[in-house]
């Protein structure tokens, strides 16, 4: 994984986060409004919290309490209205446009419920998408493009369409695609949402397997079940922090697979 620099601990001691240790993510006060003309929606008023390396973070909440606006904040592709935002200890509130696409394109995955893949595209090359604005050669990116299908299991079937994948297996090429760039977060919205339940359990599966190996992950669910895979539970209420509480008795994916009747592919 994307180690985040000589920087990343010195600095850490003047930030706010220190009290946490190794935040990669500090979030400070966040604002959200949308501005609809006559109208404004305040989806996020005064969200504070941390997130260290290697933590695995289930976010919940009803519908419109303010997930996907907090994600798409953390995955810098939308800047809080007020508030603070340190991503590794860069505040992201001073970024331009260039600036923060950049620093989502090499420190953040995304995964989101519909699994957002070109059709007439092989597994393989649907993969090695995100590297083309990464400098490296293309042998560099066929490698790693499959290097980061064998992290999801999916090594057997790099020539494969979309249409000749199952949902489970394309949610795997989308997971091995945010992984391609070898970011230091993964997030991943409703990333279940469309799969049946033995399918689910194997996509948490891999995000263990990828958390156990460094990878910091936050996930937003609404599925109970799901959440208990994660080490820690965010659960969001009108645009607030409502309860945040590590758990106790992780589920573990590969044991509760074990429980579950299989399903011909
Ligand atoms: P959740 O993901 O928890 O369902 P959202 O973050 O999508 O919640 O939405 C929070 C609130 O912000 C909702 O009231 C929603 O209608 C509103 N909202 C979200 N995105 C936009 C947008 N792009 N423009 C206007 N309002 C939005
Ligand atoms: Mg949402």
């Amino acid at each position: 994984m994307n180690p985040s620099g000589p920087n990343a601990l010195s600095s850490q001691e003047t930030s706010p986060a220190s009290a946490t240790g190794h935040a990669v993510i500090a979030v400070e006060d966040v604002h959200k409004t949308y501005d609809l003309g006559e109208t404004k929606v305040h989806a996020l008023r005064g969200v504070t919290l941390s997130i260290r390396r290697g933590e695995f973070v289930a976010i919940m909440g009803a519908s419109g309490s303010g997930k996907s606006t907090f994600m798409n904040i953390i995955g810098c592709l939308d800047k809080p209205s007020s508030g603070r935002y340190l991503l590794e200890d860069t505040d992201v509130a001073q970024l331009d446009k260039k600036q923060l696409a950049g620093i989502r394109n090499r420190k953040i995955g995304f995964v989101f419920q519909g699994f957002n893949l070109l059709a007439r595209t092989s597994a393989l090359e649907n993969t090695e998408l995100p590297t083309l604005y990464a400098r490296i050669d293309r042998a560099e990116r066929h490698q790693r493009a499959v290097d980061a299908l064998n992290m999801v299991g999916l090594s057997e079937r790099m020539d494969h369409f979309p249409s000749q994948l199952s949902g489970g297996q394309q949610q795997r090429v989308a997971i091995a695609r945010a992984l391609v760039n070898r970011p230091s977060i993964l997030l991943a919205d409703e990333p279940t949402g469309n799969l049946d339940s033995r399918t689910s359990v194997e996509v948490m599966e891999i995000f263990q397997n990828l958390n156990n190996k460094g990878l910091t992950i936050i996930l937003v669910t609404h599925e109970h079940d799901i959440a208990q895979f994660a080490k820690r539970n965010i659960i969001f209420r009108d645009g607030k922090v409502r309860r945040d509480e590590l758990i106790t008795t992780q589920s573990i994916a590969s044991e509760v697979l074990k429980t579950m009747p299989t399903v011909e592919e």
